[in-house]
């Protein structure tokens, strides 16, 4: 059986968390909840989860800065930032590094859609990477296959340029 994804619900009104995690749960996913900023950027970078629900305004740090943080500490986990209604922050919420909002009130099925479009997304990518992670090796040069791109000793090839070398160190494999 797949593992259950998790999901982090970041959210100080806490009504708004019961519901969230109600309707989370009856998917399928595990939740976890944090009601102020930092204990939510805690449980973002101890407990991975696998997709997070950020409200803008929150207690102790808001969800801009725990995004921002997230982002510049190399997290790609996706983020899908709750704001209170359509205003320019929306914006900035993108900027800071998530990557889909939704504005209070929202419709849960809505959002729920968004949840596993988002989820979706992130394990076809996940799981790309971990097929194009085999590297072709033939001699020094090193072959990319999500790229095409070849390496010589770590530093890229013009095959335009050096295919005749190409050739040579093939045959020198050969003998
Ligand atoms: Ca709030």
């Amino acid at each position: 059986m797949e593992e259950k994804k998790s999901i982090l619900i970041v959210e100080d009104e806490r009504a708004i968390v019961e519901i969230l995690k109600f309707n989370l749960m009856r998917e399928g996913y595990d939740t976890l909840e944090a009601l102020d900023g930092e204990l939510g950027l805690e449980l973002a970078r101890t407990k991975d989860p696998d997709l997070i629900l950020l409200d803008v305004m929150l207690p102790k740090m808001n969800g801009f800065e725990i995004c921002q943080n997230l982002r510049d500490a190399g997290s790609t986990v996706p983020i899908i930032m709750l704001t209170a209604r359509e205003e320019e922050t929306d914006k900035v919420g993108l900027e800071a590094g998530g990557d889909d909002y939704m504005t209070k009130p929202f419709s849960m099925r809505e959002l729920m859609a968004r949840v596993r479009a988002n989820i979706r997304r992130r394990s076809l990518d996940l799981d790309a990477r971990a097929s194009v992670g085999t590297l072709l090796k033939a001699g020094e040069l090193v072959i990319e296959p999500s790229t095409f791109s070849v390496t010589k000793n770590g530093e890229p090839v013009d095959l335009t340029q050096e295919e005749p070398e190409i050739v040579r160190q093939g045959a020198a494999e050969l003998n």
